[in-house]
Order: structure tokens, then C-alpha cells, then sequence
């Protein structure tokens, strides 16, 4: 076999970390919009927040144009500001943090649940000081946080509460609320590797009709809703989602349940197929009634394994993985900027230092779970442990 055509026959072989589900119906509703001449600030919009809203049992719903913008949005909402502080997680996506940073507020972190992988409310409410002004729970992979621990250290200290759902969807909390439904600003990101994709795209649900006013408002350059079209009444971003975006995620969330259902089989695939390799942890399972909405499969490897290694070996055999997630608080900027250094939260650095994304998409099929399992068991074993 020549060269390319060996190159040729690994990339049809190359199983990838994500991959969206998006068919004919999406592709309607995107020319549909095209041949309907209004492009933006249309039906579309109002209508995919209607329904998404709905589908999370929250009474409103605002579109922006990613969840980094809802997370500005919401936390501008919930009137942080410089020189206040918001409580998070350092095991998450960066833009959590940074969205305090966008308004000269301080992200402080504290340590995660070593089960969970969320937040710990405990190590929450020991940072809690004069300047808290809100919590910022993140559900990581899915996982629900413990909502009612923070509403509890909120209402003591009269905190403010911004959700970063952008991994959550399809997630319950014990008392069944979908996460995202309490009323807090929730924020959810609809990136390509979400489990519901618009391309880029975002959605803050809440239950505050004041609220959703700013947002709408500050989403589109500050103007308000009755105002004349170059009339601004405060300053405002272009964090709009177009109606292309809007028809794509309404398509979207008709094909919800389904995609979910998948994404939870391949879970359950991966977790037969893994349960015997020694030393390696597997997403926990769901406890006392919170359910998980499955958003990636990140296991995390025995201690002393070389990861880069590991990586590396999968990748000759045509899978694709991926360190997930960095610790935020020892990101080259947080560190410079802050001051922070190893040590500072011990199960979020040990858990950051051993984790890795396998492929993860709703279309995974059997086959390509046991070839995952297969690869991975192999080079553990090689790399002795
Ligand atoms: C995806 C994600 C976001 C938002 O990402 P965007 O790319 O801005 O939509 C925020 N927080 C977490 C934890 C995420 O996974």
C-alpha cells in the first residue's frame, strides 16, 4: 500500500471525539430562513427560546450568540461588578472564569467533590467573604451540581446565583427540576460538541421578567425593546443569534430525546467495555436521584501514566482523545495574572492531571466502543501499571 492511500484509509478509520447529529430537517429549516429574507432578529429566535425554555421548565429564555456571551450577560444580570468576587469551580471551561474577569469582577476558586467532579459547596462557603457577590456552579460533563447546597449558602449570605449549564442539558437534579429550571440564570452553549449544536450558539433560561429585559437589551447594543432603531439607552454587546442559528437548534430540539437516548446507550457501552482495566475511574454513576445528561466520556487514568503517552499510542491506531480539563487556576494568564500555583486545590489538579475525553457522539456504535476499550486496555497494559 502506497503512502497516501494508507493515509487515505486511516482517515476513514479515525474515530473521532465528537461528531454532531444534523440531517435533512436542519438543512430545511436553514433554507427556509435563507428564502424567508429575514436572517436575524426574526420568529426564529423567539421561537427557539419559547421551546427551549419549555423543554427545561424555566419560565423565560434568552438566545445569544454563544454560552461565553450568556454567561456575561447573566452575571451582568445578576449585578456583578468590579471588585466584586464569584465563587467557581477551577476544574471547568475557561470561559466560566473569564466571564468575571469581563467585568473587572475576581473569579475565586474553590476545590471539587473528588466524586462528582463539581464544585464542592463546602469548599464554596469557606470562600465566601465580603466581596462574594455570587456562586457560579458549573454542572461539569453533565453532571448536575448540588444546587440545593449552594441555594442554602446563597440565601445565608444573600449571593446572587449564575448556572453554567453549558454542558447540562438533559441533566435532573433529585427533586426532578432539569437543571437549568430553578430560576437562577442558567446558561447553555450549543458548540458543535454540545448535545445540542447550532453551530456556535448560546441560551441563558431564568425566571425574572427584569432580567430577561437587560439581557435582551444588552444582547443587542443596549437597545430597549420599544426604542427606535439606532436609540440606546445603556451600553450593550452584539451577542445576538441569528434566525439561521434559531431554526437550527428548533430542528435540534425536535431530535433531542433521541440524541440523548444515544449518547446515554454509548455511556453504558463505554462502561461495560471499561470496567475491567485496573486502575482507571469511570464517570460516576447517577446518586440519589440527580441524572446526568451525558455530554462527553472522560475517564481518568491510573496515577503515574504518561498521558501525552497515552494520547499519542491511541492516535497511531486511528482514535482520537484529549486531556480534559485543564486546571484553570494554573492556565499560564490565571497564574501570571493572580498569582496562583500548585497545591492550591489538590483533587481539582489531581483530577486535571489524569483526565481524558475518549471519542463520545450519539452515532458511536458498538463496535467502535469495544475497538476504544481494546486500544486503551492495550496500552495501559504496555505502559505497565
Ligand atoms: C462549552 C462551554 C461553555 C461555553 O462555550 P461557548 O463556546 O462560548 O459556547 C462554557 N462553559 C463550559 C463549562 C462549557 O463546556
Amino acid at each position: 500500500m502506497g503512502a497516501s492511500q494508507g493515509a487515505a484509509r486511516q482517515a476513514e478509520d479515525v474515530i473521532p471525539l465528537a461528531r454532531p447529529v444534523v440531517g435533512e430537517e436542519e438543512e430545511r429549516a436553514v433554507i427556509e430562513v435563507l428564502r424567508s429574507g429575514q436572517l436575524s432578529l426574526g420568529p426564529r429566535v423567539v421561537e427557539f427560546e419559547r421551546l427551549f425554555s419549555a423543554r427545561v421548565g424555566a419560565p423565560l429564555a434568552c438566545a445569544v450568540s454563544s454560552g461565553t456571551a450568556g454567561l456575561h450577560l447573566a452575571l451582568r444580570a445578576a449585578g456583578v461588578g468590579e471588585g466584586d468576587e464569584v465563587i467557581t469551580s477551577p476544574f471547568s471551561f475557561v470561559a466560566s472564569a473569564n466571564a468575571a474577569l469581563y467585568e473587572r469582577a475576581r473569579p475565586v476558586f474553590a476545590d471539587i467533590d473528588p466524586i462528582t467532579l463539581n464544585l464542592d459547596p463546602r469548599a464554596a462557603g469557606a470562600a465566601v467573604g465580603g466581596r462574594t457577590r455570587a456562586l457560579l456552579p458549573v454542572h461539569i460533563f453533565g453532571y448536575p451540581a448540588d444546587m440545593p447546597a449552594f441555594e442554602r449558602i446563597a440565601s445565608d449570605h444573600g449571593l446572587a446565583i449564575v448556572e453554567d449549564a453549558c454542558e447540562a442539558l438533559g441533566a435532573s437534579h433529585a427533586d426532578g427540576t432539569p437543571v437549568g429550571g430553578r430560576g437562577h440564570p442558567s446558561v447553555f452553549g450549543f458548540y458543535a460538541n454540545k448535545q445540542l449544536t447550532t453551530g456556535e450558539g448560546g441560551m441563558v433560561t431564568l425566571d425574572d421578567p427584569a432580567q430577561k429585559q437587560l439581557i435582551d437589551s444588552e444582547r443587542n447594543q443596549g437597545r430597549a425593546l420599544d426604542m427606535g432603531w439606532l436609540d440606546h439607552d445603556r451600553l450593550g454587546f452584539n451577542y445576538r443569534l441569528s434566525d439561521i442559528a434559531c431554526a437550527i437548534g428548533i430542528a435540534q430540539l425536535e431530535r433531542l430525546d433521541g440524541m440523548l437516548a444515544a449518547r446515554a446507550r454509548v455511556a453504558g457501552l463505554y462502561r461495560e467495555a471499561l470496567e475491567g482495566i485496573e486502575g482507571l475511574e469511570l464517570p460516576c454513576p447517577d446518586r440519589g436521584g440527580d441524572t446526568r445528561g451525558w455530554f462527553v466520556f472522560v475517564v481518568q487514568l491510573p496515577r503515574g501514566v504518561d498521558r501525552d503517552g497515552v494520547v499519542r499510542a491511541l492516535a497511531a491506531v486511528g482514535i482520537q482523545s484529549k486531556p480534559y480539563l485543564s486546571a484553570i487556576h494554573l492556565m499560564s494568564f490565571y497564574r501570571e495574572r493572580f498569582g496562583h500555583r500548585e497545591g492550591e486545590f489538590p483533587v481539582c489538579e489531581d483530577v486535571a492531571a489524569r483526565s481524558l475525553a475518549l471519542p463520545f457522539f450519539p452515532a458511536m456504535s458498538e463496535g467502535q466502543v469495544a475497538r476504544v476499550a481494546q486500544q486503551l486496555g492495550a496500552v495501559l497494559e504496555r505502559t505497565g501499571t
